[in-house]
């Protein structure tokens, strides 16, 4: 029995996330893109002290309202001192036996995951670990100064699911040396492992890093925010194809980084998640009108009906999609139709919650369901 995964009961319930930083803490050696003091936004070093307090200050008199969720974030925790990873567990662990919270979670790095590390982990009722992976190109790892290899990762992803946790993977595209062909590997190796779960976030040059010195002498050049989009719609797209959760796209939002405070340069945009989204559903009506046309099929005219919740990442920011597709295809009549207005009743004869949850492209009279 996967005692681990049966943590997941309950997640029908609101999240409610207790969150510690432990900036840098248990990292070998820095990593070039890294300044965690900067992105966790000051926030100290846990104590067990604090844990103990902060979980019964989270919950207060909401324990059966939300599925309660200890994590502990920022540094590399499974590299700590062994008795310091006890006394920040432990707390939270008896949280967990007394059931004031439903699981526990850490980040950390592919290196500090072998077996003795996994079993103190599990020991302590540590259900999910976050990996911060970034690529999967040894060239790439060894420019961005990570101190470890791809094998590494393949390794850690391996042993955390033998023993059956939830296994979520990060990456970081963008880093020195990264292009399509790096990338696509990423994705290809990433989704061999099948994770749990991915984030993605682009990367951001932050002040007093390697990666802002570079900036500054030229030997680096950022991302742009369009070439993120792109290459965080394809690394979304190739997992979601392949059933894994992308629960993320964009660095998290803070007002520090929204000022531009510590940010030298890079690809930062709050709307980062939506503008990937409405991309990938640009790329799928693509994908079908190419198919179609190299078909020799007739293409007059196109028609668009998607579900109301879809509306804006069907049609895209500031009627982007739209705009773009009428120009590439400016020889069809387009037409865009919410489900259940009344043009698209009259159009399509069709009940309000036929399609409830679908996009449909009607080409003359061919008809796709685009996902
Ligand atoms: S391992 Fe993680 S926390 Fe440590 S320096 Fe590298 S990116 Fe930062």
């Amino acid at each position: 029995m996967n005692q681990h995964k049966n943590n997941s009961i309950a997640k029908d319930k609101p999240h409610g996330l207790i969150p510690f930083y432990i900036p840098h803490a248990g990292c070998p050696q820095q990593c070039v893109f890294c300044n965690q003091h900067r992105i966790a936004a000051g926030g100290a070093r846990a104590s067990q002290v604090d844990v103990k307090a902060t979980i019964d200050e989270y919950i207060g008199n909401e324990r059966h309202e939300k599925y309660w969720e200890v994590a502990f974030y920022g540094g590399s925790f499974s590299a700590l001192p062994e008795d310091l990873q006890r006394s920040l567990l432990e707390p939270a662990y008896e949280a967990l036996q007394n059931g004031e919270i439903d699981a526990i979670r850490c980040s950390t790095r592919p290196d500090a995951l072998g077996e003795t590390e996994i079993a103190l982990l599990k020991a302590y009722g540590v259900a999910t670990v976050e990996i911060g992976v970034q690529s999967m190109d040894d060239t790439i790892l060894t420019r961005a100064k990570r101190g470890h290899s791809s094998a590494e990762v393949v390794g850690a992803v391996q042993r955390l699911q033998e023993h059956g946790f939830t296994v979520g993977i990060q990456l970081l595209p963008g880093l020195p040396g990264e292009n399509w062909h790096t990338l696509v590997n990423t994705a290809v190796a990433v989704a061999e492992l099948m994770p749990d779960f991915v984030r993605i976030y682009p990367v951001l040059v932050i002040e007093d890093t390697e990666l802002a010195d570079d900036v500054r002498a030229g030997r680096y050049t950022p991302l742009t925010v369009a070439e993120a989009v792109t290459y965080s719609a394809f690394l979304k797209e190739y997992f979601e194809e392949r059933h894994i959760t992308v629960i993320r796209t964009g660095l998290q939002s803070t007002p520090e980084l929204d000022a531009g405070i510590g940010l030298v340069g890079g690809p930062y945009e709050p709307a980062m998640g939506e503008l990937v989204t409405n991309y990938q559903w640009l790329q799928r009506f693509l994908k079908i009108l190419q198919a179609h046309s190299a078909a020799g099929l007739p293409m007059h005219s196109v028609t668009v009906l998607y579900p109301r919740q879809l509306t804006s990442k069907v049609r895209g920011e500031k009627q982007r999609n739209m705009k773009y597709l009428a120009e590439c295809y400016a020889d069809c009549t387009w037409q865009w139709y919410e489900q259940g207005s009344k043009k698209a009743k009259a159009m399509f004869e069709i009940k309000t919650n036929k399609f409830s949850d679908n996009v449909l492209l009607f080409i003359d009279n061919f008809r796709y369901n685009v996902i």
